[in-house]
């Protein structure tokens, strides 16, 4: 795509100008298409980091479209979250269809759960899958929807709530799909997908499936995307822990407990079977529980370590403890063995049978795998989400893997989002995803906000340590100064669940604005009530700090209590540390300051959202100006003016 045909697009007189009312000229995104354009021509790989305000969709889609049309070939786009590939098919892609001269076709792919099984509702009419006579409603609701819907995307499904409890079981998910052998393959929603993917030149997909995709294309089995030239990522900061996850294995006790619930749906109609059938999933359920009971370290919802010597069969003493975890998991391990051979018996002719038995080594395959940790390069843990406890093991380095069977084997890969760099520089991003300096460029396209314009950075005088005693009631005294000045219309970013709640505890009880707590209803709910109640001040943690749009003056404070720094105790983050250690490297300096940089960046980022925007971001946490490595993170922020007086947060604000 030459620079005239950029121009001519992105140009004063455009195309987009012509068609966009509201379209301003924006050097940034300009910049930002040509070396886009210039990563599809060279056959190179690129990182742009693109702020907000840079218009980085519509910079990355224009070049995208041209190469997938000129050069013949397929492009990803994957993006970091379901909403954004929802804007990107809804608005950005429809608008370019009316806009470009060049036709193109368009699809979307999300995971598979995401779909109703044709198969499974049909089956689940004569055999009971709801637990409740007020669930028959929404069955017979998906059931009269199927007949109708194209996509059979559970999105559609507006008057649902979102925690459908029979999801789980009429839903498209590869481990329970018969595939080829399904009756309802043809008019599958999963066949109908994959058929529109391949005729598209852009498929949108996001992370999770991209990754979930990737770590099994080596076998074609289970590959969902159709082959691909080029991808972009939207949002690529998030690449490194989403690829982690799919790298990796996993078994829950949610996951026996299906397998259990699937041996009584096999269409076996010999009682003599079904009734030795029964006994051994009764077997394997109890002994499932005894197993999963002796993870009583994960009392509460969190990440923990799992001990090398965790599934230790003697106790330390040497004697055989009945209580070891070792016992619990072979006993477990010898009844799943006993499943597999039940079921193989009917694998053949019987594609339920066969789907279950492949479960089932599956998750023998994986338990053994975290029993033994004998895979030195993963991290074993486990994770406790309400009644669901996993085990987990997760690569502790995935640059090694992204490099070969991403990297190396595709040769176009676009990694862009509002936070990419560190102090300047790509190299902390670029080392972590494996990316080769030889075939990457990597380029920041200028923001269209002026920051020294729109906002101000408050660091306050005096404060103390963050890990000291008096360091939340003296930032509950700092938040209410501020917010005093800023009427309210802000968002208390915290790093913890514990500071999120005893900051709002010492704050709401001292100001008269109303304020909302995270937690208390859901994301968009609570997102919600802010934008639409006058003053409101946001409590929130983690998932507040990316991905939350407020414009205007309802968001015009960003309090942020301390430097983002990942949880140290935390099993990925410990194990990431010790491996850069290991190799010669400063784990705090290489790893944690970086990291910390890129999310405190996004956190930054929910204040300023259009040029018309403005308002004050304050940073309690003293370390920025005490400790050396507090300009990296100064550096690494947009230039603002910095004033240390709540007084001056007022004089600036009426002056900008
Ligand atoms: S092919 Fe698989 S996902 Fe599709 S309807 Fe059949 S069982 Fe369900």
């Amino acid at each position: 795509m030459s620079d005239e045909l950029i121009d001519r697009v992105f140009g004063r007189e455009g195309l987009i100008a012509r068609f966009h009312e509201n379209y301003e000229y924006r050097e940034g995104q300009v910049e930002m298409a040509a070396h886009v354009a210039d990563a599809f021509h060279a056959r190179k790989h690129l990182m742009v980091e693109a702020g907000t305000g840079t218009g980085k969709t519509l910079a990355y889609l224009v070049p995208a479209i041209a190469a997938a049309v000129g050069q013949k070939t397929r492009i990803v786009i994957s993006t970091g979250t379901k909403n954004l590939q929802e804007q990107l098919m809804e608005k950005d892609i429809p608008f370019l269809k009316k806009v470009l001269p060049t036709k193109f076709t368009a699809a979307y792919m999300k995971g598979r759960s995401n779909y109703a099984c044709l198969y499974r509702i049909t089956k689940a009419e004569d055999q009971p899958v709801l637990d409740g006579l007020d669930q028959i409603d929404n069955f017979r609701k998906i059931a009269r929807w199927v007949k109708e819907t194209e996509t059979g995307d559970r999105r559609e499904l507006v008057d649902l709530p979102e925690n459908l409890p029979f999801w789980n079981r009429i839903n498209a998910r590869g481990e329970i799909c018969i595939g080829q052998k399904c009756p309802d393959f043809e008019p599958c929603f999963i066949t109908r997908m994959r058929n529109r993917a391949e005729a598209a030149d852009i498929i949108v997909v996001n992370h999770h499936l991209f990754f979930a995709d990737l770590s099994v294309r080596g076998n074609q089995f289970g590959k969902v995307i159709p082959d691909y030239g080029a991808v972009i990522f939207d949002e690529a900061h998030l690449i490194e822990d989403i690829a982690s996850d799919y790298f990796g294995s996993q078994v829950s006790n949610f996951q026996i407990d299906e397998l259990v619930r699937d041996i009584d749906g096999l269409p076996i109609h010999d009682p003599v079977v079904t009734r030795e059938l029964t006994k051994l999933a009764a077997k394997v359920s109890g002994l499932s529980e005894t197993f999963w009971m002796r993870f009583s370290q994960a009392k509460f919802d969190g990440r923990y370590p799992l001990l090398p010597d965790a599934f230790a069969y003697r106790n330390s003493l040497g004697g055989t403890d009945p209580t070891a975890l070792g016992e619990a998991y072979e006993a477990l391990d010898n009844a799943l063995k006993s499943l597999e051979k039940e079921t193989d018996g009917f694998a053949a002719d019987m594609p339920e049978a066969e789907s279950l038995l492949k479960r089932t080594r599956q998750a023998r395959f994986d338990l053994e795998f975290i029993a033994t940790q004998t895979e030195r390069n993963f991290v074993y843990w486990i994770e406790r989400r309400g009644k669901g406890i996993y085990l987990r093991a997760s690569p502790v380095d995935v640059s090694e893997l992204l490099r070969e069977k991403l990297f190396e084997k595709v040769e176009t890969c676009i990694l862009t989002s509002a936070t990419l760099s560190s102090g300047g520089s790509f190299n902390f991003i670029r080392e972590r995803l494996g990316l080769d300096t030889a075939k990457t460029n990597a380029f920041t396209a200028p923001s269209s906000f002026d920051h020294e314009r729109q906002a101000v950075l408050y660091l306050p005088k005096a404060m103390p340590d963050p890990r000291s005693n008096e360091f939340t009631q003296l930032a509950a005294g700092e938040i209410v100064k501020i917010l005093q000045v800023t009427n309210g219309h802000a968002f208390v970013l915290c790093t913890s669940n514990f500071s999120m709640n005893a900051l709002y505890e010492l704050v709401s009880s001292r100001v008269n604005f109303p304020c909302f707590v995270q937690g208390s209803m859901s994301k968009a709910g609570i997102l919600d009530r802010f934008r639409t109640t006058k003053n409101a001040v946001l409590f929130a943690t983690t998932s507040f700090w990316q991905g939350v749009d407020v414009q205007g003056d309802q968001l015009s404070c960003v309090i942020i209590d301390k430097l983002p720094f990942a949880v140290p105790s935390d099993p990925i983050v410990a194990a990431r540390s010790r491996f850069i250690d290991d190799q010669g490297g400063r784990s705090f300096l290489d790893y944690s300051v970086p990291q910390a940089v890129i999310t405190l960046k996004q956190g930054i980022g929910r204040l300023i959202r259009s040029r018309t925007d403005r308002g004050v971001i304050a940073i309690l946490d003293p370390r920025l100006r005490t400790k050396p490595y507090g300009r990296q993170f100064l550096e690494s922020l947009p230039r603002m003016r910095i004033v240390s007086d709540p007084e001056q947060i007022r004089e600036v604000l009426t002056s900008l």
